[in-house]
């Protein structure tokens, strides 16, 4: 079975070709337009996809050297994303789907970052069920049982900003372009973890809050940068390593009370955070000091991309899991039904 995927929910358009469960291509075009912004504009973004599409999908097929007659089916992303972005994809994979007489797949963004995981790989090992998956992106924080590919549950999120916001948000106050989340990462390798101690939020049970970090990662800026303008430029790597320190203590801390509650030790990240080295440490970590089963997907397959939507079309497709030709995208769709 070859399936032809397609991911355009955010600002980076993706396709990907796969074999049964592997992947023989992953195109994945970044906009560098929002650079300029300090973050996502969805105008220009769908914009971007439209210009991106066809050439993205084309350089698929050659890298994975198939002829497009091959394509058992076209998987796309219906959502949740920004409505422009997903209104790009979702078009075109229809119009594909009926060029080309092959079933339409349509696939959840939030249940790609998690059965990401069930792409074969040399490297990759795959969960086994029932586990725990945290889904830590730039819009979403949650912790869900997995109890089967089609069958999660979410029993933790967070009430107001994302993981990936607040490593953005907090990049964006040291004046760091968008997106910050890696540069964070980057300088944080080289600084202090404890030289400046932030916060953690009190929320009850397995949900989390991330927008008072924020406040107060800014309000302490403020108040260094007023007694010494250079402090930022002079600390940058101490802050960035406090400020990784405490965001992935909080994703530990909320992961930990969710293994404990459920008795499951096999634990999965994914989604754009999970490229973060901080959160890799820290699990790899707690195989030995928690005797968890830690399942940490490829670099590639953390940010948005394709391929994690060619696994679900994969997934579907053995089920004979197709949509209408009617679908319509969906900003907000939920991963239980
Ligand atoms: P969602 O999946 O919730 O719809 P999204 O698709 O925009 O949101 P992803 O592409 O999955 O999000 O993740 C992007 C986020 O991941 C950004 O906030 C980015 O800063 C963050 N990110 C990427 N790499 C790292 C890293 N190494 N450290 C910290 N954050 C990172
Ligand atoms: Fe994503």
């Amino acid at each position: 079975i070859y399936i032809l995927a397609i991911e355009s929910s955010c600002d980076d358009t993706s396709a990907a070709i796969l074999h049964n469960k592997k992947v023989l291509s992953n195109v994945v075009a970044t906009q560098k337009i929002h650079e300029e912004y300090g973050g996502v504009v969805p105008e220009l973004a769908s914009r971007a996809h439209q210009q991106n599409i066809v050439p993205v999908v084309h350089q698929a097929l050659t890298k994975a050297n198939i002829d497009k007659k091959l394509v058992s089916a076209i998987a796309f992303t219906r959502g949740p994303g920004l409505m422009g972005s997903l209104l790009v994809g979702t078009s075109f994979a229809k119009s594909l789907s009926l060029g080309l007489d092959v079933p339409l797949i349509e696939v959840n963004h939030m249940q790609a970052h998690i059965l990401a995981h069930f792409i074969e790989g040399d490297t990759q090992k795959q969960p086994p069920f029932p586990f725990l998956a945290m889904t830590i992106s730039g819009g979403h924080t949650q912790i869900v049982l997995v109890r089967d590919y089609f069958d999660m549950k979410i029993i933790g999120e967070t009430l107001d900003d994302a993981v990936g916001e607040a490593f953005d948000k907090s990049a964006k106050i040291l004046g760091l372009p968008y997106p910050g989340g890696p540069l964070v990462d980057a300088y944080a390798k080289k600084g202090d973890p404890k030289a400046f101690p932030f916060p953690k939020p009190k929320v009850k049970g397995l949900n989390f809050s991330f927008s008072g970090l924020k406040t107060s990662i800014l309000y302490f800026v403020r108040k260094e940068v007023e007694k010494n303008p250079n402090f930022i430029a002079e600390n940058l790597n101490d802050i960035c390593a406090s400020i990784q320190y405490t965001i992935v203590n909080i994703l530990m801390d909320k992961l930990k009370i969710a293994a404990i509650q459920t008795g499951i030790k096999q634990i999965a990240i994914g989604g754009g955070v999970s490229a973060n080295s901080g959160i890799r440490k820290a699990l790899i970590n707690s195989q030995k000091e928690l005797g968890w089963q830690t399942y940490i997907p490829n670099f590639e397959y953390c940010t948005d991309n394709a391929a994690m939507v060619g696994i679900v079309g994969y997934l579907k497709f053995i089920e004979n899991d197709f949509a209408k030709q009617d679908v319509t995208a969906k900003a907000r769709y939920f991963i239980t039904n």
